[in-house]
């Protein structure tokens, strides 16, 4: 059948495919260690399946408000006023199938034919796929490793165009693990407000943080940074609750409404029953994420020092999230069996042929030069991986 062209330049998402990659070979038996996933190994939080046991036998399950239940809606703006003292009302809140899902609302909502979004990279995957299903152009914006892998002010007010729309920030990043301090947000911001910018801001990793750095999220900069700005944030990584699919957007209302309208034709409402679980998740006990992170934190300064005493090897260290993003191209020329490893996935064919380990190419995230290693797994695979990684290059001459 014929497809439309926007399906056909659809890339399909590198890091679903990476991970059934590794699931296939794991159940035929292979022994590979998968550094692939973009889930916390950790399980959903107790209370919170409590939770949805409690609205299942409740009888919550049926069709909700399209953009979720105002229960949710309420506890959502009670954590972000918490955690950051952001004031939202409900009509700034839409709650949607994940936040890849808000993302996609957004962008649809947003953008059309004609419209430039910038993109800091290296970016999440489904950015640039997006903006490009909406039908605008994303325009990549580089950041330097030297640099931490942070957006100089400079470089971005020079991608300015009058097509440009919006700016889209996150941070802690996937895949860097970058994030900003509240000076260097505030340069940023700066440069986007005078060009009178949107600014979308994915803020899913803000409570997966180290080296006791704290987050600032851009609304928090300034009322009217606030009505630029529209936040996006989930359970999925805070609250290890990738598959319930919840996410939202905070902002303007009217964008929020659009959201509303895209959502009501396409998907209406996010499941009733994790939107209960949600609920759960926001407003009960909080300790479980400071102690899971603390765990992410001892991963990460392991892997990233056992990177860096690997020769061939440079590690920027993460400062959130919970990928390591090494740049692995002081292997570049290298040879093994009579290929040349020359790109990212050639470097992460040859892990997963010569090592048995998963990683994700660095070029879905626009950065050639590396490759995503998450540690959203037992130590105790972090230890095999590295050490038969660190065995594995020795053989490439
Ligand atoms: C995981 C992730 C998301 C989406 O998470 P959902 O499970 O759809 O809520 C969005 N942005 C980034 C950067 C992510 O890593």
């Amino acid at each position: 059948m014929k497809l439309s062209s926007r399906a056909k330049k659809l890339q399909p998402s590198a890091t679903l495919a990476i991970t059934a990659k590794e699931k296939a070979l794991k159940s035929q038996g292979v022994d590979v260690i998968g550094f692939g996933a973009g889930e916390p190994d950790f399980d959903s939080p107790e209370n919170v399946k409590e939770e949805a046991i409690k609205a299942i036998k409740a009888g919550f399950t049926k069709y909700t408000a399209v953009g979720g239940i105002d229960e949710l809606k309420e506890a959502i703006i009670n954590r972000m006023k918490l955690d950051y003292g952001l004031e939202y009302q409900k009509p700034e809140i839409i709650v949607s199938n994940g936040a890849k899902h808000t993302l996609y609302n957004l962008t649809q909502a947003l953008f059309e034919e004609g419209d430039e979004v910038i993109v800091p990279a290296p970016y999440w995957v489904s950015y640039p796929e997006q903006i490009t299903l909406a039908g605008a152009d994303p325009v990549i914006l580089d950041t330097k490793e030297e640099e931490g892998f942070k957006i100089d002010p400079v470089e971005l007010k020079k991608l300015i165009t009058p097509k440009t729309r919006a700016l889209i920030l996150n941070y802690p990043s996937n895949p860097t693990g970058a994030t900003y301090n509240e000076i260097e947000l505030r340069r940023i911001v700066d440069v986007a407000m005078e060009a009178g910018l949107i600014i979308i801001s994915d803020e899913i990793y803000d409570k997966i943080i180290y080296d006791g750095i704290k987050h600032t999220p851009v609304a928090a900069l300034g009322e009217d940074v606030k009505k630029a700005t529209i936040l996006v944030n989930g359970v999925s990584k805070t609250y290890a609750m990738t598959g319930w699919r919840i996410g939202y957007a905070a902002g303007d209302k009217e964008v929020i409404n659009a959201m509303g309208k895209l959502q009501g034709q396409s998907t209406s409402n996010p499941t009733s029953i994790s939107q209960w679980a949600a609920l759960e998740a926001y407003r009960g006990p909080h300790d479980i994420i400071e102690t899971r992170t603390r765990e992410f934190e001892k991963r990460k300064n392991y892997i990233v020092e056992r990177l860096n005493s690997i020769p061939g090897i440079k590690c920027f260290s993460p400062q959130g999230a919970f990928y390591a993003f090494p740049n692995i191209s002081g292997y570049f020329g290298k040879r093994y069996n009579g290929k040349e490893i020359n790109s990212s996935m050639g470097f992460t064919e040859f892990l997963l042929d010569e090592a048995k380990v998963a990683v994700v190419p660095g070029d879905s995230f626009g950065s050639d030069d590396h490759v995503r290693i998450s540690f959203a797994t037992s130590m105790e695979n972090i230890v095999k991986g590295m050490d038969r990684i660190e065995e594995a290059v020795k053989k490439l001459g």
